[in-house]
């Protein structure tokens, strides 16, 4: 069908469905593309289950890629400042960049019990225990992580 041919049968499309509607009057009434709330609401269903199970795949990998880690690696200004053992308790007071922080392990947990820095930011984190885990301190830069001796990046070294 040549193009000005189709245009000439979309315009006269209205008039098509007028008398239609005329005979049918029902179909006047039908809208075009109306999809029933039904419908609608399984799509959305089908749609809001889709995105779930993305999100539970996302988690379940997060959850394989993070290990079990042993070691609390301490570092500032980039540089290792020590590396402590995840199962013995203990408190060490960091001192970096002209402030301290207060690092906790406890119960297989790392954390910043207190610092004086500017933001806090370090001191609010929650514990960590994870590889892929990590606290910062930007202000004081010190980077708190956890490690497995054992792994290619730590070496077999624990204070
Ligand atoms: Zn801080």
């Amino acid at each position: 069908m040549p193009p000005n041919a189709r245009a000439a049968a979309f315009a006269r499309m209205p008039a098509l469905r007028d008398a239609l509607g005329k005979r049918y009057p029902k179909m006047r009434n039908a809208k075009v593309n109306a999809v029933s709330p039904q419908r609608r609401l399984k799509n959305d269903l089908i749609l809001i289950s889709a995105l779930l199970c993305v999100l539970l795949l996302a988690g379940l990998c997060l959850l394989f890629l993070q290990k079990e880690g042993d070691t609390v690696s301490v570092s500032v200004n980039g540089e290792l400042y020590g590396r402590y053992s995840i199962y013995e308790d203990r408190v060490v007071e960091i001192s970096a960049n002209g402030g301290s922080n207060r690092l906790v392990i406890r119960d297989g947990k790392a954390f910043i019990e207190a610092a004086d820095c500017p933001d806090g930011i370090c001191a609010a984190h929650r514990p960590i225990s994870g590889t892929r885990q990590s606290i910062v301190c930007l202000p004081h830069g010190v980077v708190i992580s956890i490690v497995r001796v054992g792994d290619a990046d730590a070496p077999d070294v624990v204070v």
